[in-house]
């Protein structure tokens, strides 16, 4: 089987149930079984192919029909123009996440005390690490799973350290921070369960939010204020109908100067709050 008839298979299976991009998640899953990129596959689409890369091809193809995302076959996704190690014990890092570092780029300064919150496969902390080498970065997670791969991202991608804690929220997190940053679990609980029900393979426990999606955001917000430094910014990733929500709560734990930024679908999915302090 060559390179082309592969490929052709390959879109042809997975298309009938991910009409979206079934010939990108082919070569994709290709590309990743021969350790070639995208552009060298389309290059030589005569090529013959072994029959083990074609085994390990019609396999990856045959997880991403039963739904697996390609970055968990691949183990790779790019973010913020970094290679992320992924696999099931941590979120996929998602396209819109990298407003959220940006706009918390946009509060850090070298010296800068950061914190990323629910840190999961660590694509934020290391991500504004690697922007801005002069701040100072630390990420926790509840799970010691997502714990292992931030710790494998952060070997592979960058040269400095950045200090990890194993904790539920702020509980223990110890010091005070400029920044908190945050992708928490935000779906409501009846999405994440109709996406386990779906068989989605992502786990619940960085996608549920409770019945409202709000729960960690609510918490955080309230235990913020003991862990910022005066006029330290808080920042969250959410849903776009949960602003409203977030932002009432941010002003009545005294938050000000609020800012809202917009996902790539132009919808609402970045808010950031200001903590004056309590004098
Ligand atoms: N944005 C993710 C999704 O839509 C959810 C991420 C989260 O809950 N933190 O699947």
């Amino acid at each position: 089987m060559t390179i082309r008839e592969a490929i052709n298979i390959g879109t042809s299976q997975i298309a009938p149930r991910w009409p979206e991009t079934p010939y990108l998640d082919a070569c994709v899953i290709l590309a990743s079984v021969l350790g070639s990129t995208r552009a060298k596959l389309l290059a030589s689409l005569s090529d013959p192919l072994s029959q083990s890369a074609c085994e390990a091809f019609m396999q990856g193809v045959s997880e991403r029909r039963a739904g697996s995302p390609v970055a968990y076959i691949t183990h790779h996704q790019e973010f913020y123009a970094l290679d992320f190690y992924v696999d099931k014990r941590v979120l996929v890092p998602r396209a819109d996440t990298e407003i959220l570092v940006e706009t918390a780029l946009g509060f850090i300064k070298p010296g800068s005390r950061v914190l990323d919150l629910c840190t999961g496969s660590g694509c934020i902390a290391i991500a504004i690490k690697h922007t801005e080498p002069e701040a100072w970065v630390e990420a926790s997670d509840i799970s010691e799973d997502a714990l292992a791969v931030f710790r494998r991202n952060a070997d592979e991608i960058l040269s400095g350290q950045i200090v990890t804690h194993k904790s539920d929220l702020l509980n223990s997190v110890p010091g005070k921070f400029d920044i908190i940053v945050s992708n928490p679990p935000y779906l409501t609980h009846s999405e994440t369960s109709k996406m386990k029900n779906d068989n989605w393979p992502e786990p619940p426990l960085a996608l549920d939010g409770g019945a409202d999606g709000l729960d960690f955001i609510q918490c955080i917000i309230a235990a913020a204020p003991d862990h910022l430094n005066s006029g330290g910014y808080l920042l969250f990733e959410a849903d776009p109908a949960q602003m409203e929500a977030i932002k009432l709560k941010f002003e009545k734990y005294k938050y000000n100067d609020i800012i809202i930024r917009k996902d790539l679908a132009g919808r609402d999915r970045v808010i950031a709050g200001c903590y004056i302090g309590k004098d």
